[in-house]
């Protein structure tokens, strides 16, 4: 089969053996999303060699355990625990310190056109999600994770800054609780996308008169400047979510943080279930970020595209 591998650090489409089914599901990928950890990953982030990708949709052509899934179209949980831990016990492998994470560590991935996971990561999706909205449910379970992390109410003053992927994502799984979601970012045309969903788009450089004036700021930004950002706009006592895996190591006034008395949640994965449903309700709009979708046998060449400056998401299609 085709896949999209990372070896030293450079990206290449390889011809490998299909996966066999040994104790884990075999699913044939329809599609799959390029993410910003993906590029991090080809930059050399977390160490990984082997096939690449998380963000996927497919249908389960085998699954011993789980038989009633087969010919299902799914998507899957990308944490694969050991299964015995404390963690794993509570139902959750997100932090099994064993783990294995789908095309990140020690897993081969989704740009592929096959991949394995354990059947009990896999959800059935409806058929009112298409292919390409439910690529988006990984991405879409880590913005609305913020909500089980961070108790948001309907008049909590809320600041996303950055108006890539992940900050308009975050910023629209916010404003299904909050009334007041600000989205903050370079990008009149990236900003406008949230309009529908209730969300005010503020340019950074107009981000100034907001200082001290909301109680919770998510960096999604990715950019070291988004921490000292996040702490201006910030009252005392406010909460900062940090969600962009930023790799550099950031300089910031950790002293404002002490003054003022801000909380700081770290925040990753999200559980698919409840990302789902809201793809389901038509809660969230998704279609909007894609911004191109090549297939599998051109994969170097999407990445390529996915790096350049304004482009949003690049699917790719498996069936060529
Ligand atoms: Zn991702
Ligand atoms: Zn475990």
């Amino acid at each position: 089969m085709k896949a999209l591998r990372v070896e030293n650090n450079r990206l290449k489409l390889a011809d490998i053996a299909k996966p066999r089914e040994e104790t884990e599901a075999v699913v044939r990928v329809l599609k799959s999303g390029i993410c910003n950890t993906d590029l991090e990953i080809v930059r050399g982030y977390a160490g990984f060699s082997g096939t690449i990708g998380h963000e996927f949709v497919g249908v389960v052509e085998t699954a011993t355990d789980a038989p009633h899934l087969i010919g299902k179209r799914v998507v899957g949980e990308i944490n694969a625990g050991c299964g015995e831990c404390e963690s794993c016990r509570q139902g959750d492998s997100r932090h099994c310190p064993e783990r294995t994470v789908l095309g990140i560590v020690g897993r081969d991935g989704a740009h592929a056109e096959f991949l394995t996971l354990p059947a009990r990561n896999l959800l059935e999706i409806s058929d009112t999600v298409s292919n390409e909205q439910a690529v988006f449910v990984e991405p879409l379970a880590a913005a609305f994770g913020i909500t089980e992390q961070v108790f948001i109410e309907p008049d909590t003053k809320v600041a996303v800054i950055g108006d890539g992927k992940l900050g308009n994502l975050c910023a629209q799984s916010l404003a299904l609780k909050s009334e007041n979601v600000f989205l903050i970012g370079k990008h009149k045309e990236k900003l406008a996308l949230v309009k529908r969903r209730n969300i005010e788009g503020i340019l950074l450089e107009n981000a100034l008169k907001l200082n001290g004036s909301f109680e919770t700021v998510v960096e999604a930004s990715g950019a070291e400047s988004g921490f000292n950002l996040a702490l201006d706009l910030l009252k005392p006592r406010g909460k900062l979510v940090l969600k962009s895996t930023f790799h550099g190591e950031a300089k910031w006034q950790a002293w404002r943080v002490v003054v003022n008395e801000i909380t700081i949640v770290g925040s990753r994965c999200g559980r698919f279930a409840p990302a789902l449903e809201l793809l389901e309700n038509k809660s969230v709009t998704v279609e909007n970020l894609i911004s191109e979708e090549l297939f599998l046998s051109d994969g170097v060449k999407a990445f390529k595209r996915a790096e350049q400056k304004g482009v949003m998401k690049v699917i790719l299609s498996m069936a060529n």
